[in-house]
């Protein structure tokens, strides 16, 4: 099948997070199994979900080193959008393939599939390996347990190609992020007995605004990179809810923050900031209203950054094969958890991230078909190389 037929086939099975991936995994298995491959599945012990790795062999039949081409089968929902043609069947429009996933990257998988033929049919010095993951979409969840059986297998790989939406421009480095909740335990009273209680609102609201306090440090003083457009290290408060009725002194408050940190400004530092502040300020001013207040903030999802430069030999060949200058962004990929892996990784793939998570998501032909000549490339670069390197 090619790319686009792939795409038609992998569009049409729904793999929303909060669903079973197990058909589209199945599909990819069977399919290259017809090719001789026998790929692995990493199930997820509590879901109906698995990851998938296959390799397939160099020339001569070795299946150490190589490139490892990754992707999450996974998609957001599509509940509430203003969709034009069916989410979960793929329309063209255009020059342009619409459907969840087509970009949020359905594409890039699709693309590897219909490319693994050629790969298996025409081997090069060096494998090629597919790694499927599930739940990215949800913490990149799935991933993590897939690189722990890539570990445990002994299974090295020179680098890894993740093919989230770049526009197929490459991605050397990306932030981390790490979520925290927060919950505030105050007093009740009667809200005419303000002495009585410990209105616990109002502290959570003391700390959201710290929490915006240490973010504008960031923006002040760094540290900064200018290559990315949000250059410095940042933090939000995005849900909050407390009280239970309007006459009385709210006794809980709970709210959730992110901090998107740059690679080499750890989040755990920053976190220390608005833990400081808990500590120090707010507790003794709580407690000497209400002694057993308490401020529990529990670490949540954490993704660690992409730390790459343009001279390791995964960037310098990804580079040379789309021949584009590099880029970071601010926004997750799995490519911190393979890089945290000792897998030297960097994202690329068709699409532009501003479909992503979008009603009428979708890719051109044009991105496809650059996707395409990439992975051509790409098996042209691992057959015509001696051992020992691809730099
Ligand atoms: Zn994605």
């Amino acid at each position: 099948m090619d790319t686009h037929s792939w795409l038609r086939t992998l569009i049409s099975l729904d793999t929303t997070s909060r669903l079973s991936n197990l058909g589209l995994i199945e599909t990819v298995r069977d399919a290259l199994r017809r090719l001789g491959i026998d790929p692995w599945l990493n199930a997820s012990a509590t879901q109906p979900k698995a990851n998938l790795f296959a390799t397939l062999p160099a020339r001569d039949g070795s299946t150490q080193g190589g490139i490892i081409l990754s992707g999450h089968t996974d998609v957001v929902p599509v509940d509430g959008q203003p969709w034009r043609s069916n989410p979960f069947t793929l329309t063209e429009r255009e020059g342009r393939l619409y459907g969840r996933g087509s970009a949020d990257m359905k594409g890039f998988i699709a693309a590897v599939l219909a490319w693994a033929p050629s790969y298996v049919a025409n081997p090069g010095c060096k494998p090629v390996h597919l790694a499927l993951s599930y739940d990215e979409e949800v913490g990149c969840l799935g991933a993590r347990a897939l690189l722990h059986e890539v570990v445990q297998r002994g299974i090295r790989a020179d680098g890894c190609i993740v093919g989230e939406p770049t526009s197929m421009q490459p991605v050397i480095a990306h932030k981390g992020i790490s979520l925290y909740h927060c919950r505030v335990h105050g007093r009740a009273a009667h809200s005419s007995l303000t002495p009585q209680g410990c209105n616990a609102i109002e502290y959570a609201a003391r700390l959201i605004s710290h929490i915006r306090d240490v973010a504008d440090a960031c923006k002040a003083h760094g540290p900064f990179d200018e290559g990315y457009d949000v250059p410095f290290s940042t933090l939000s408060t995005n849900l909050a809810s407390g009280g239970m009725a309007l006459n009385v002194i709210p006794a809980e408050c709970e709210f959730s923050y992110e901090i998107r940190n740059l690679p080499g400004s750890p989040a755990a530092g920053i976190q220390a900031r608005v833990s400081h502040y808990v500590e120090s300020t707010l507790l003794p001013r709580m407690r000497a209203e209400c002694p057993d207040a308490r401020i529990d903030i529990t670490p949540g999802v954490s993704v660690p950054a992409l730390d790459g430069c343009a001279q390791t030999d995964i960037a310098r060949l990804v580079l040379s094969l789309a021949a584009r200058q590099p880029r970071k962004v601010a926004y997750v990929t799995e490519a911190g958890l393979f890089q945290q892996a000792g897998i030297p990784a960097i994202v690329c793939g068709p699409g532009s991230i501003e479909q992503a998570h979008k009603a009428d998501e979708y890719v051109t032909l044009e991105q496809l078909e650059q996707c395409d000549r990439f992975l051509q490339r790409l098996g042209l670069a691992l057959g015509q190389r001696r051992q020992g390197g691809f730099g």
